[in-house]
């Protein structure tokens, strides 16, 4: 467990180095205080991008009641995400952004390759809009072989971490319940290392 969590933050380490250097070379980036890709509903996750977060809560004696939580909870909308205002959910932030999963640090900064395997890359319309001249700049970069950040190669290195829990990918709230019972499973009948205990 603690060593596939350790696996799960290099690979975030490695993407998060990536990422800037995309954005130093692009100036793409998300408007400050905008957390309008977490509002949609259909958001698709692994469970496995998620157990560093699990990992952290089961540390912090938060999972159980989480998992309870995740049970009642009828919203589609991603658990994580917190709205600014009751009335209005589109707008807010993650409230454990350092924990955020793999899908939502390569949603505005990564790429898919469609059915001709060109490169197309996959952001918001807010920065697509807000930023047209440095986006239009960023797809002709990319068409003659500027680096970008790929999702595929990026699950494809998640699953090589655990083949069935990098690859299943599920409703954003679903992979989060089912990480946090394979983190409660695990523990369910071991001791939890010393060290992790002083440093959660
Ligand atoms: S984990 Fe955080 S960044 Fe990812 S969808 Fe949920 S609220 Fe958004």
């Amino acid at each position: 467990m603690v060593r596939k969590v350790q696996q799960v933050e290099q690979l975030f380490e490695r993407l998060e180095k990536e990422v800037a250097q995309f954005q130093d070379k692009t100036h793409l980036h998300c408007l400050a205080g905008c957390g309008n890709c977490c509002t949609t509903p259909s958001i698709e996750a692994s469970p496995l991008e998620f157990f560093p977060w699990a990992h952290h809560l089961f540390l912090n004696d938060l999972a159980e009641q989480t998992l309870v939580d995740l049970q009642n909870k009828t919203s589609a909308l991603c658990h994580i995400f917190q709205p600014l205002a009751l009335l209005d959910k589109t707008k807010g932030r993650c409230s454990d952004y350092p924990y955020r999963g793999l899908i939502c640090r390569l949603f505005g900064y990564g790429a898919a390759k469609d059915t001709l395997g060109k490169l197309r890359l996959i952001t918001c319309k807010i920065i697509k809009e807000n930023q047209a001249a440095d986006y239009a700049k960023t797809v002709r970069a990319i068409s003659a072989g500027e680096y970008v950040p790929i999702f595929s190669d990026y699950y494809m290195q998640l699953s090589q971490i655990d083949f069935a829990l990098g690859r299943t990918m599920l409703p954003i709230n679903e992979a989060l319940k089912r990480a946090l019972e394979e983190v409660l499973h695990y523990y369910a009948y071991r001791p939890i290392p010393k060290v992790l205990k002083n440093s959660a």
